[in-house]
């Protein structure tokens, strides 16, 4: 997207994203959080299908459902959150910044 700087008009401008760098960083935390909540669960139901296969299969299935509950929740919650950040950083943050004066604004400003 082009957007020159509304103060002097010029194009060297960089967009920061820090909402959305923000926003993906909260995500993942967030994400591998509810992500080891549902490893709980996941390491249950592994745990009781695992029964079948003795000791082993129900360590075996716990770990598999950590690992995977971790590794989605995670991805999805930084990508969750990384959208959310990337809405604050075009409405509400000053995400471009011009090199040539300094000025940062938002797309909307
Ligand atoms: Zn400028």
């Amino acid at each position: 997207m082009y957007t020159p700087c509304p103060c002097c008009n010029s194009g060297r401008v960089i967009t920061k994203n820090i909402g959305r760098t923000t926003g993906g960083v909260i995500g993942s935390v967030g994400g591998a959080a509810s992500g080891a909540a549902g490893a709980l669960s996941g390491a249950e139901i592994g745990g009781a299908l695992g029964v079948v296969g003795g000791p082993v299969g129900i360590a075996l299935g716990g770990i598999a459902g950590a690992i995977l509950g971790g590794l989605f929740g995670g991805a999805a919650g930084g990508l969750a959150g990384a959208t959310i950040g990337e809405q604050l950083d075009e409405r509400v943050l000053n995400n471009y910044e011009c090199l040539e004066c300094g000025h940062t604004y938002s797309v909307n400003s």
